[in-house]
């Protein structure tokens, strides 16, 4: 995906109307647009939901379960298993066996898992935490994984990532969502992020950079442009490029990739 400083270059403010229209804006929202507003238009406008596939179902499970089991207070590896079985998504999948060697997969990601949380030294203080704060005439809203108070009292902010496709510090350190996440935490929760995590629970690997206020600029007025090119917007354009990468290649009308598999 181009970077906010790109994104920003080519595409100006549209003109706002004396009394400016306003949105409620996720991080999801703006990804969907900036990757292609046909997406956009698709998941936001129509209301259309993605096919699930093995991979997006076992996603959704395991996200459940980790909520599920911290919420509850943590506990024994069983209880965390419990957790996943209380929560499996059955969609997705082409055949039973299909569906049974997903879900071996999954214990086997949540085994690792617990096996960390043992040598886990902070104190989780929040999961699937809301925030919502006004930007500019905007609300920017989202939800976060897990918040973690470490030894030290510094603020950790972690978002789960179920897929292999891992980012080194670099991209991490630009990455988006943590940046708004960051914000978030902030100006809606009263923390004060010290650590920004893309905790890569497949390959049970984290990925943690410093949380940096001096990107909070940027990252706001990408938002805003985003949200100000969606309530002006005059129809919603396909973006071809990213077609092989979306869940809506199958069917959509402007897919350039109709005939890949799924990746
Ligand atoms: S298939 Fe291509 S054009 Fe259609 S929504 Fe997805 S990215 Fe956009």
């Amino acid at each position: 995906m181009t970077s906010p400083r790109e994104w920003l270059a080519s595409h100006p403010a549209p003109q706002r109307q004396a009394r400016p229209k306003s949105m409620e804006i996720s991080y999801s929202q703006i990804n969907s647009f900036m990757r292609c507003p046909w997406l956009y238009k698709t998941v936001y406008v129509d209301r259309k939901r993605p096919p699930l596939h093995p991979a997006s179902s076992l996603g959704i499970s395991i996200h459940r379960a980790l909520e599920a089991y911290h919420r509850g207070g943590g506990g024994e590896l069983g209880k965390l298993l419990d957790c996943y079985d209380a929560n499996w998504s059955h969609a997705g999948f082409a055949t039973a066996q299909e569906q049974m060697a997903w879900h071996q997969k999954g214990q086997r990601i949540l085994e690792r898992y617990f096996g960390q949380e043992i040598e886990r030294r902070s104190e989780i203080v929040a999961v699937e935490k809301d925030f919502l704060f006004p930007l500019d005439c905007h609300v920017v809203r989202g939800t976060i994984d897990r918040i973690d108070r470490l030894p030290e009292g510094e603020i950790e902010v972690i978002d789960y990532k179920s897929h292999l496709d891992m980012v080194g510090e670099e991209e991490a350190a630009q990455n988006l969502q943590l940046g708004m996440y960051g914000m978030g935490v902030r100006e809606s929760l009263g923390y004060e992020a010290a650590f920004l995590t893309l905790y890569y629970v497949a390959a049970g690997k984290k990925v943690t950079v410093k949380y940096d206020p001096a990107r909070d600029e940027e990252i706001g007025e990408l938002i805003v442009r985003v949200a100000d090119h969606i309530v002006y917007a005059k129809g919603f354009k396909p973006e071809t490029g990213c077609c092989p990468q979306c869940d809506f290649r199958k069917t959509c009308a402007h897919s350039a990739a109709k005939d890949d598999a799924l990746k």
